[in-house]
């Protein structure tokens, strides 16, 4: 049997005559709610309205690509004004056409200026770029935009293309460029998808993307810089970035007037002059000191551990009372054998219980006795009263948030979002004639070897209608019996005006593929496998790996921008 889906785009309309279509629908509801108790909630998905049809359909086509029916027949809320024939055309399968589209409304033309209905609509200059095989003078389109179309029609496309339709959509939808046709720059767009998609469907081969110097696979800190060095240099870049935005884990998000740290508090900081001048071309930096503060039990202690701390746990005064307290304290052990032993060793029980045990156990899923000393063997336990976190002489937080970095960085610099490099590559190897890869290097070659182990976290992150939850940007929770590792409150970086907050809460994870990879698991295991990997990429001259998912390897962000400038160096150089 025919497989068939109806996919319909509502706003207002009244939905009843749905109940009249024969086969399996959905309804992209971007209006008032649909409470008819005939309706199943299963059939309607509510969005937001955004995009006019031709986001619903792009959307469809997008997360159902891999299911598809073998005929979708995409529809409006109210499709009788333009095809009152429509049930028909719905519930009969001898409209069908299984190597072409099938209008549901009336043909019409315009030319590539948007003829008299809209002049001026760019018609021509999407077209270009969207079917750039199909160039006639005269635009045949149905008005409405409902069709049926075969599933092959749909897979004639690959996947990154549907997304990079979407995500073009969306980038017109909000952006402010003032239109001159009587309506926002977004809805005019829609208005030419409207028009475009016979020849969507019709001309078979995908754009023709222009050739690039360099075909960056992510929009992250290592892809960004690099991006920037080279496009200074006069070489073309195109960044592909999976996500729905750029700037990797270093993302912002502004809420409520708060840029919130989206993948966990970002603090710059770097001892490297050149790492400075380079970032603070992109941003104002606002002074910071990370000196964020410990929870344990109903107790809260000055962090890093420093002569307060030792005030608040023990009463000490001086530096030598602090020392002599340590000396004291410490447990003896002749051969430390692990990270309980050893800390034991060095700082005794009590800071061990309340600084290190717990919080460890959270953050690496084991017990300390399970742990090589060398994860925390620079924890920093001072004896006078400084507690700033870094000793680097350049610290801050950019004003605006990191994403305002990432817009900067990459003006003018071509990038598509929400398409993944790997699902395509082919075609992306294609076109440039260097490759950039800042991905997971075991993915990369399809884990060949075996996955590379990271660990994660959970980000939870709460809008508070209060105007100050914690009295400062971080606060670590260091007892096992709390699930959560510390709490960031957002507002205290830049300190920013709101009658809100937001916070997010961090819960660390077993990592499965999926979740986001964040910090390595520098073990003997692991590090053997990447050396697998990074032995396969000795010969790839075309080639680049960079950034700590391909290197596999944690960096903090001036660690990241002196390797991009180093790998743009010697690509410049050759
Ligand atoms: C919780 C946390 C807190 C941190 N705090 C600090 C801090 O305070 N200070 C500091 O200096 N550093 C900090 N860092 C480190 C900082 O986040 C990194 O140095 C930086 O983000 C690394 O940049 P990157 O480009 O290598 O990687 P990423 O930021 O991960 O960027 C890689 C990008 O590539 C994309 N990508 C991957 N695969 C593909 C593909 N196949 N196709 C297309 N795109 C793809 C990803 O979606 C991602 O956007 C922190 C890191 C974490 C995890």
């Amino acid at each position: 049997m025919i497989k068939k889906k109806v996919v319909i785009s509502r706003f207002s309309e009244s939905p009843d005559w749905v109940k009249k279509i024969d086969c399996d629908y959905i309804i992209f509801n971007k209006g008032d709610e649909i409470e008819d108790p005939e309706i199943s909630p299963e059939k309607i998905i509510n969005v937001p309205n955004q995009g006019r049809e031709a986001e619903t359909f792009l959307r469809y086509i997008c997360e159902n690509y891999s299911d598809l029916s073998d005929f979708t027949i995409f529809v409006q809320g109210n499709p009788f004004d333009h095809w009152p024939r429509t049930l028909e055309y719905i519930n009969s399968d001898s409209f069908l056409d299984p190597t072409d589209i099938v209008s549901l409304g009336y043909e019409t033309t315009t030319d590539r200026t948007g003829g008299i209905s809209y002049p001026g609509l760019p018609i021509g200059d999407f077209q270009k770029i969207l079917v750039p095989s199909g160039e006639p003078e005269e635009i045949h389109f149905t008005s409405g935009a409902q069709f049926i179309v075969p599933k092959k029609l749909i897979l004639n496309k690959s996947l990154s293309y549907w997304k990079s339709l979407r995500n073009s959509l969306e980038h017109y939808w909000y952006s402010n460029i003032p239109s001159g046709y009587g309506m926002p720059t977004g809805r005019f767009i829609a208005h030419v998808f409207e028009r475009l998609w016979p020849m969507i469907y019709r001309y078979s081969d995908t754009p023709v993307y222009k050739k690039y110097d360099y075909v960056i696979a992510g929009s992250g800190l290592f892809g960004a810089v690099f991006a920037r060095e080279m496009t200074d240099r006069g070489k073309t870049c195109l960044i592909i970035e999976k996500r729905n935005h750029i700037g990797g884990n270093c993302y912002t998000e502004n809420r409520d007037g708060i840029n919130v740290h989206v993948y966990g508090p970002h603090i710059f900081h770097t001892n490297d002059k050149d790492i400075w001048d380079w970032i603070s071309r992109f941003c104002d930096f606002l002074p910071y000191k990370h000196s964020p503060k410990v929870r344990y039990g109903d107790r809260t202690f000055s962090f890093p551990i420093n002569l307060m701390t030792l005030h608040q746990l023990w009463g000490v005064n001086t530096p030598e009372e602090a020392k002599e307290r340590i000396e004291r304290e410490k447990v003896i052990f002749d051969n430390p054998k692990n990270l309980e032993e050893w800390a034991l060793s060095q700082i005794g029980t009590d800071l061990y219980e309340i600084f290190i045990k717990g919080y460890t156990e959270k953050q690496w899923g084991r017990d300390p006795k399970d742990l090589p000393a060398s994860i925390i063997k620079r924890l920093p336990i001072r004896t006078n009263f400084d507690d700033n976190y870094f000793f680097d002489k350049y610290q801050g937080i950019p004003e605006g948030g990191y994403t305002g970095i990432f817009d900067k960085i990459l003006d003018g610099i071509e990038v598509i979002t929400g398409v993944d490099y790997l699902e395509d590559r082919q075609k992306w190897d294609s076109l440039g004639s260097k490759i950039v890869y800042t991905g997971k290097i075991d993915e990369f070659f399809n884990y060949k070897f075996g996955e590379l182990e990271y660990r994660t976290l959970e980000f939870k992150h709460q809008r508070i209608d209060k105007v100050d939850f914690q009295g400062c940007p971080i606060v670590n929770y260091t007892s096992s019996t709390i699930e959560w590792t510390r709490i960031t409150e957002h507002k205290h970086f830049e300190n920013s005006k709101s009658e809100k907050t937001w916070i997010t809460m961090e819960f660390p994870k077993e990592y499965k593929n999926g979740d986001l990879p964040l910090y390595p698991i520098g073990d003997d295991q692991n590090m053997d496998r990447f050396g697998k990997y990074k032995k396969m990429t000795a010969d790839m001259g075309k080639f680049i790996f960079g950034g700590r998912l391909a290197e596999y390897r944690y960096y903090d962000m001036h660690q990241i921008i002196a390797s991009a400038l180093t790998k743009a160096g010697k690509e410049l150089a050759l």
